[in-house]
């Protein structure tokens, strides 16, 4: 067996799962054991998926290539081939995967509700929790993305990310902390890689875009970022000369 191991196609889209995937699914199999392990793990792995695949489709849609989707230690990712086009197109292709999930999530809900059946709730259970988690604003998690993205227009792209990226150790600083306090080995890890994957995306953005955009004073002009950024929402204006209408009651 050869890694990143080929699952199948999705949408046309290869969905790939490579060794430290199993290694999580043995962790999860070892702490529940027997069939609801397995059933655990398998609703894992399909939400995972279905999450990879809301941020996949909207990136297609938005004519950005998606190479695969990989399953790894803390979930998946969906390789995507460039960037968006724009901050906006960021924004969509990152909020569509928690999306995904919430929906999937209210669908579970509703069917448990019906139903009665603990399998729903166990479904819902998980895409609240992998949508939530998600979301939490660190570069380059969903929410992290989703936060640079807001902070474009107002800061550029340049200063957006350093601010994402120190939410991002901020957060990374917490799980360390909360890891070891509670001797959680993946939060632990998780710290690791959220602070060395959110100083690539630091380094992306000062050096990656380079040549992108003419610029002579250093990368952190507002206008620097990724090609066509500056399109859709420019770089920061200079604020409107105030017409403040001063309205003098005297006496
Ligand atoms: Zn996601």
């Amino acid at each position: 067996m050869r890694f990143p191991f080929r699952l199948g196609r999705l949408f046309g889209i290869p969905v790939e799962v490579r060794a430290s995937f199993l290694l999580m699914l043995a962790a999860v199999l070892l702490f529940m054991g027997g069939l609801g392990g397995i059933l655990v793990v398998l609703l894992v792995f399909a939400s995972i998926v279905a999450h990879e695949l809301g941020h996949s489709l909207v990136a297609r849609k938005l004519g950005v290539e998606v190479s695969a989707i990989e399953l790894h230690f803390f979930g998946g990712v969906a390789r995507l081939q460039s960037q968006p086009r724009s901050a906006r197109g960021e924004l969509a292709i990152a909020a569509a995967g928690p999306a995904v999930s919430f929906a999937l999530s209210a669908l579970a809900f509703v069917m448990a509700a019906l139903s009665h059946w603990w399998f729903f709730e166990l479904l819902a259970t998980i895409n609240l929790v992998l949508g939530i988690f998600n979301l939490i604003p660190a570069l380059p998690m969903d929410g992290g993305r989703i936060l640079r993205a807001l902070l474009v227009p107002r800061l550029g792209f340049a200063r957006a990310t350093e601010v994402s990226v120190g939410v991002s150790r901020v957060a990374s600083v917490l799980f360390a902390v909360v890891g070891l306090a509670f001797l959680q080995l993946q939060l632990i890890l998780l710290a690791g890689v959220l602070w060395f994957m959110a100083s690539a995306e630091l380094r992306m953005a000062r050096h990656g875009y380079a040549g992108s955009v003419p610029s002579s004073s250093g990368w952190s002009r507002p206008e620097w970022g990724p090609p066509g950024w500056g399109t859709s929402y420019g770089p920061p204006r200079a604020p409107p000369r105030s017409r403040i209408v001063v309205v003098r009651v005297d006496d």
